[in-house]
């Protein structure tokens, strides 16, 4: 169960906030160190359609990692688990989000999984169309249909500034080229990666996406089943098992709910049948999520039992 009241969401981000003076907005994209660090806006959203928020939730962030759930969704849906799984691994690696370490020395050389970058490059590799532009835009058609807004855009100037100083992205990018995992042209898939990355959304939309996950992969607005249930649930086991970095474990013991963070501050949360979670906050904590969005997740759950396990 989650909160119903929009005060007591309010009080709870009034408290959370107090720690975004601990944590640090994200620089190395340096379109994202504009972000301000005291920002702290929720949405959760019911499975029974209705919605109830705090924070400034009309301000839009990039997606970053939060996007790799969704391609993941897009491409599973395209080409099947089958054929995904020979270029991305299923289990969590314990590493940074960007770490390479991995790549050499696991075996097969391919990605552990699709939640760390090497894996959502190799993912968005496999997103169909003619050219990078036409992989986009079929993936953003995706998007706008989960998110049921037409609107749902990119941010040109913090993927400009991601593609511009993304090098080590680019490095394991070559690296898996090397052995067939990524076949495409390596700076293409860094523009489809990037822009991507850079999708922007309020924390409204975002926790409408989540509770399509919630209702695996059923609208709660037009009641259109958008993924089939199978990819929601590869999709929240992944969420479980490796979406909040190396911090997955911690997380899931303290919380409880299928979620995905980015390095924008964005967290989104799906609880099975109850409801969609989006959170903005863009000052990080050491090992990348939003401080102030995992205290306000703790507050939450120190309230309402919102853990599956
Ligand atoms: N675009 C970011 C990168 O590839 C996403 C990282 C993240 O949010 O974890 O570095």
């Amino acid at each position: 169960m989650a909160c119903r009241d929009n005060e007591e969401l309010q009080r709870f981000v009034e408290e959370a906030k107090k720690v975004a003076k601990d944590g640090k907005v994200a620089s190395y994209i340096p379109a994202l160190a504009k972000a301000d660090q005291t920002d702290l806006s929720v949405a959760v959203y019911h499975v029974s359609n209705t919605c109830h928020s705090a924070g400034d939730v009309d301000k839009r962030f990039t997606l970053q990692s939060i996007s790799k759930v969704l391609a993941l969704a897009f491409v599973l849906s395209e080409e099947g688990p089958k054929k995904v799984f020979q270029f991305v691994g299923q289990e969590p690696t314990g590493d940074p989000f960007n770490s390479m370490i991995k790549l050499e020395t696991a075996s097969p050389n391919k990605p552990l999984n699709p939640m760390i970058n090497a894996g959502a490059l190799a993912v968005t590799s496999l997103i169909r169309g003619a050219t990078p532009q036409d992989q986009l835009n079929r993936l953003i058609g995706f998007i706008r249909e989960l998110a049921n807004d037409k609107s749902i855009t990119y941010c040109k100037e913090t993927a400009a500034s991601e593609f511009e100083t993304s090098m080590i992205n680019r490095a394991m990018c070559y690296y898996m080229k090397q052995y067939h995992i990524i076949r495409g042209n390596v700076e293409e898939v860094m523009d489809v990666y990037t822009k991507q990355c850079a999708i922007m959304m309020n924390s409204l939309d975002l926790a409408k996406i989540a509770c399509v996950f919630s209702l695996d992969g059923r609208h709660p607005e037009t009641g259109k089943q958008i993924l089939s249930k199978d990819v929601a649930r590869i999709c929240k086991t992944f969420m479980v098992t490796c979406g909040m970095y190396n911090a997955s474990g911690e997380f899931a013991i303290n919380i409880g709910i299928p979620a995905k963070s980015g390095v924008s501050g964005g967290i989104m949360g799906a609880a099975p049948y109850d409801f969609g979670i989006g959170i903005f906050g863009p000052a990080l904590d050491e090992k990348g999520n939003s401080i102030a969005g995992i205290k306000l997740l703790e507050l939450m759950s120190e309230k309402y039992e919102m853990s599956i396990f």
